[in-house]
């Protein structure tokens, strides 16, 4: 089947009404989690072809990940479908208002090649728990895992309402020419604007989950020795290639040098003496990825790292100091495992150097002042931030995960995955007796107008 009958066979389904009861979500749900326990060796073995994934990796951001989203939404589902109940003003008593989800239809995921697991069925989670079919999209770029998902997804989700199109730009050019109920697509910004075009056409709503460059705030406050530690294990995860890692560091000349010392002991504590012999250090996903990033190792004083190694797309774990804002490796987001210091004269600086900057995907600081705190908080916008700790938010259920300006628009995850791929329905119901609605109803007298008056004022 071509894409084109792919999506009408999907919409039949839809249309059929197969996908809507609670029991068919459930059971989805429940599959989904078998597919990923059952067969997580299948998983592991691609995302280890794919990335150089260690298992243990792979269970924590990305099988396990998916299998905590889907405990977390069939433990809430019944409650989250529930009709929400609003309150109705008095001048329009008697009548009951409530909010009721409805699914979107047929909804398609596009996913990148950094968590091919992950991002492809962390948004499938809450496509399906709002009762719509779906299309997902792996990125060709991991192509291991894209097989994994074409060979077993079948296996385990209803083939009437479940479907994998594998393929590159062209596929994914002929699937956005569809007409589509929601599009969610994870990727850079680039191909996010082609997707966003693509949408307009059928007036489809997108999310749009993007990336860009998360900046590190350290001040003196903080031990700076464990702060190196967490920021090191938040860049190097997936050699750097995560959308959430720390991708430059703001401090002050007197921070960074501490940093500077403290780093290599960082590098050394999670990946050893030689990051190239660790089977716990990812490796980039391509050539043209890694000739990026090789490029980029040129500025400021190298702290540790720079080996590179094109023969297996090796590249260290690496941090440059002093690096100048006009630096290439500060132009980008680097997407690899390179972390840059830059020095700021303080707190006022580093705020005006971020917000020079697009809205970042992530924002991360290092502080015991609440005051600091305060300000990072006010002064400057991100799709979230993360004191004390960078990446982890993404695992926390009831936080929106998602981007703001060119970071993305849209979020998901728990509950905020429900409300993405639903349609929130207003629903007022109202009896014809008493008939109160006559003192609204032309013809227009003064009293009625000294009434409506009053009226719209107890309304607003
Ligand atoms: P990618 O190259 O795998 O592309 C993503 C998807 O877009 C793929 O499925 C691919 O087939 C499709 N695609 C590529 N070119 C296309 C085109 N011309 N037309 C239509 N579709 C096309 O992945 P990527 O974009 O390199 O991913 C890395 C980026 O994604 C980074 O910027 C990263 O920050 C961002 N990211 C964001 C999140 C998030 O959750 N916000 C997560 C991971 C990655």
């Amino acid at each position: 089947m071509n894409p084109a009958q792919t999506v009408e066979a999907l919409r039949h389904s839809y249309d059929s009404g197969i996908t809507k009861p609670l029991a068919w979500r459930v059971s989805q749900l429940r599959a989904l989690r078998r597919m990923l326990t059952e067969r997580s060796a299948e998983f592991e073995d691609a995302l280890l072809a794919d990335l150089a994934k260690n298992p243990t990796e792979s269970q924590a951001a990305e099988i396990g990940f998916v299998v905590g989203e889907i405990d977390h939404m069939l433990k809430h589902l019944r409650r989250w479908l529930r009709p929400r109940r609003v309150a109705v003003p008095g001048a329009l008593v008697p009548a009951r208002a409530s909010v009721v989800r409805e699914p979107l239809g047929v909804v398609l995921v596009i996913a990148p090649w950094n968590y091919p697991v992950q991002l492809l069925l962390a948004p499938v989670v809450g496509a399906l728990a709002a009762g719509n079919a779906v299309v997902l999209k792996p990125s060709e770029l991991a192509p291991a895992t894209s097989a994994a998902m074409a060979r077993l997804v079948p296996d385990y989700l209803d083939p009437r309402a479940v479907a994998v199109i594998e393929g590159g730009v062209e596929e994914t050019t002929e699937l956005l020419e569809q007409r589509w109920d929601h599009i969610f697509y994870t990727g850079n910004g680039r191909v996010g604007r082609i997707v966003a075009a693509a949408a307009v056409e059928h007036l489809t709503p997108v999310t749009l989950e993007l990336g860009g460059k998360s900046p590190v705030y350290v001040d003196d406050s903080v031990d700076v020795r464990a702060a190196a530690l967490r920021i090191a294990w938040g860049k190097f995860m997936n050699a750097g290639q995560t959308c959430v890692a720390p991708d430059y560091l703001l401090a002050t000349p007197a921070v960074a040098r501490r940093l500077a010392e403290a780093f290599p002991a960082a590098v050394r504590e999670l990946y050893g003496d030689d990051p190239a012999t660790s089977p716990d250090y990812g490796r980039i996903i391509d050539q043209r990825h890694f000739e990026r990033l090789s490029g980029l190792l040129d500025a400021g004083t190298m702290v540790v790292g720079g080996a590179a190694d094109p023969s297996s797309r090796y590249l260290a774990p690496t941090v440059l100091t002093d690096v100048p804002r006009d630096a290439a490796v500060m132009g980008e987001e680097i997407f690899g495992p390179i972390l840059p210091i830059v020095t700021v004269s303080g707190l006022d600086e580093a705020i005006r150097i971020i917000n020079e900057g697009d809205k970042p995907l992530a924002l991360y600081v290092f502080s015991e002042s609440p005051r600091v705190r305060r300000r990072f908080l006010t002064d400057t916008s991100s799709g979230a931030i993360g004191f004390g700790v960078p990446a982890v938010h993404l695992a926390v259920g009831g936080l929106p995960f998602g981007g703001v300006g060119d970071s993305g628009t849209g979020a998901y995850h728990g509950e905020h995955s429900l409300r993405t791929f639903s349609h929130e329905k207003a629903v007022l119901s109202k009896p014809l007796k008493p008939e109160t609605m006559k003192l609204i109803y032309p013809p227009y007298t003064e009293a009625k107008d000294r009434f409506i008056r009053t009226l719209l004022r107890k309304l607003g």
